[in-house]
């Protein structure tokens, strides 16, 4: 297992020697320690970011897209070693996290198919004595800032667009889950990646990231994370005048219409929710369910939600793994203890669930009926196994309390009425809708939120796009 900074192709230690211990999400158990990096190693990184910028911004699209392929392949021989690392790291289930593999090498392919379109347009002009032309350039050195969550997906999402349009990388993973980050660096030593294209630092949040937006250098930072921090580095990027991608906290609701396919709503809902114990940015986390058939959904969905396996990630047969720290453990119970004194019913659910030789970490999925807009898991994003269910009467009394939210990442809905689902679809503040489905993520679609959920998009063209400074050449014409 690596557990080294990689900078400028080389594996390196803190200046200091510091590390810090990273550890089963499940036991507790130390896996490694890494380096405790902090403003030093930023600028290391970001120096040999800087002497690669020249030979990778300038290699063909073409050939910068034969690497990008190598690394797809690279990921896909090496999933199941990703996939133990990120169990072990996270604690999400084993096939969660191989599918995960696979979803992050999706984005390496989706970002080869891109840089072999990439090319200058001429634009028609108005006056005969011009010649117009505009040029995508890369944005120069870009940083990536990823979560705990999804630990090889976010940074395949940042770093496959990123090294498409031949900018070069600064990257710190999460505290909690660097050693997918190492591991993914050591592929891409493997695959030949040219020395300083892609740094990876572990570390002090607060430092690098401080580090990289004063430095000037560093052109684009691109974050997921919490809302709290993206504001802050908002507010740091503005110094050296940073363009920013910002893939925040989301506040899903799931709108169920009293002609849908209320079986198949369950099913999506429950492979929604439960994904990585329902820490995900895009769970569901508020259902909205049309009074008609409330009950049919509640009593099926806690049904299914019951018989879901309790357990560490790396057992057969395990649905739900471990919630990442105490944090999240009392965040569930206080949304619990609030929903219940507003007046809620817990149908299934609702403890933590001991598991043999673990942390008391593991949460039960939980249903809760009788939900009501005034209640904290209607405001705060959960990021856990939690399902509050409320009524609907109208369509418009739907849409009014799925919109009900500063955040905007991603919404659901499910009716067999097409036109509906059309109308619906165009009025949920959100920027991806799941229409009769619960799992909408897809290395060739726009990914991103709105309003507090943040800004800019990762996946197919769109994601390319991030990392483009487009140069206008105005070009006089004699004659
Ligand atoms: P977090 O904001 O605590 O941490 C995210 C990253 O930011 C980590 O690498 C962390 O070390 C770093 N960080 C923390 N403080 C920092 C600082 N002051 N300066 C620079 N970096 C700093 O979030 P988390 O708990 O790891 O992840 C969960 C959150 O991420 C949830 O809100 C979730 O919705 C969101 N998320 C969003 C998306 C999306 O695509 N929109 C995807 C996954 C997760």
């Amino acid at each position: 297992m690596q557990d080294q900074n990689f900078i400028d192709g080389h594996w390196r230690s803190a200046h200091s020697g510091k590390t810090f211990a990273v550890c089963d999400a499940a036991t507790g158990e130390e896996l490694a320690r890494v380096p405790q990096s902090g403003a030093l190693e930023a600028v290391d990184a970001i120096n040999a970011a800087d002497n690669a910028f020249h030979g990778w911004s300038t290699l063909s699209p073409s050939k910068r897209a034969s690497f990008l392929t190598l690394i797809a392949q690279g990921m896909r021989e090496r999933k199941t070693e990703f996939a133990q690392i990120m169990t072990a790291e996270c604690g999400k289930p084993l096939d969660e996290a191989q599918g995960e593999v696979d979803y992050g090498a999706d984005y390496f392919l989706s970002a080869a198919d891109e840089a072999n379109r990439l090319q200058s347009e001429s634009i028609p002009s108005r006056r005969a004595d011009r010649a117009l032309n505009a040029i995508p350039e890369p944005i120069g050195i870009v940083g990536a800032i990823t979560p705990w969550n999804f630990p090889l997906a976010m940074l395949a999402r940042k770093t496959a667009p990123a090294l498409a349009v031949g900018c070069t990388q600064v990257v710190k993973p999460a505290e909690l889950t660097p050693l997918t980050a190492l591991a993914f660096a050591q592929l891409l030593h493997d695959v030949g990646l040219p020395a300083g294209v892609v740094n990876v630092i572990t570390g002090d949040p607060s430092s690098i990231g401080q580090a990289w937006l004063s430095d000037g250098r560093v052109r684009k930072l691109s974050f997921t994370g919490s809302t709290a921090v993206g504001r802050l580095l908002m507010k740091s990027a503005a110094e050296q005048v940073v363009r920013l991608s910002l893939e925040l906290g989301g506040h899903a609701p799931f709108i169920v219409f009293s002609d849908a396919d209320v079986s198949a709503a369950v099913v999506a809902a429950v492979n929604g929710k439960f994904r990585v114990a329902g820490q995900t940015c895009v769970c569901p986390n508020r259902f909205i369910v049309a009074e008609d058939v409330y009950e049919q959904f509640v009593s099926q969905f806690a049904a299914m939600a019951k018989e879901l396996r309790v357990g560490r990630g790396r057992d057969a047969g395990v649905r739900i793994g471990p919630l990442i720290d105490d944090r999240a453990i009392t965040r569930i119970r206080n949304q619990i203890k609030d929903a219940v004194s507003h007046g809620a019913k817990i149908v299934t659910g609702g403890e933590t669930v001991h598991v043999e030789g673990c942390l008391d970490r593991f949460f039960a999925p939980t249903v809760l009926a009788n939900a009501s807009t005034e209640m904290l898991c209607f405001r705060e994003e959960t990021f856990g196994p939690l399902a509050p269910i409320a009524k609907f009467e109208t369509e418009s009394q739907a849409i009014e309390m799925a919109n009900d939210t500063p955040f905007g990442l991603a919404g659901y809905i499910f009716s067999r009425d097409q036109n509906a689902l059309q109308r619906v679809s165009r009025q949920l503040n959100c920027g991806i809708v799941g229409v009769n489905t619960g799992v909408i993520s897809d290395a060739y679609a726009p990914f991103g939120g709105r309003g507090w959920s943040g800004f800019g998009r990762e996946g197919g063209r769109w994601g390319i796009e991030e990392y483009i400074s487009w140069k206008y050449v105005c070009a006089a014409v004699n004659g």
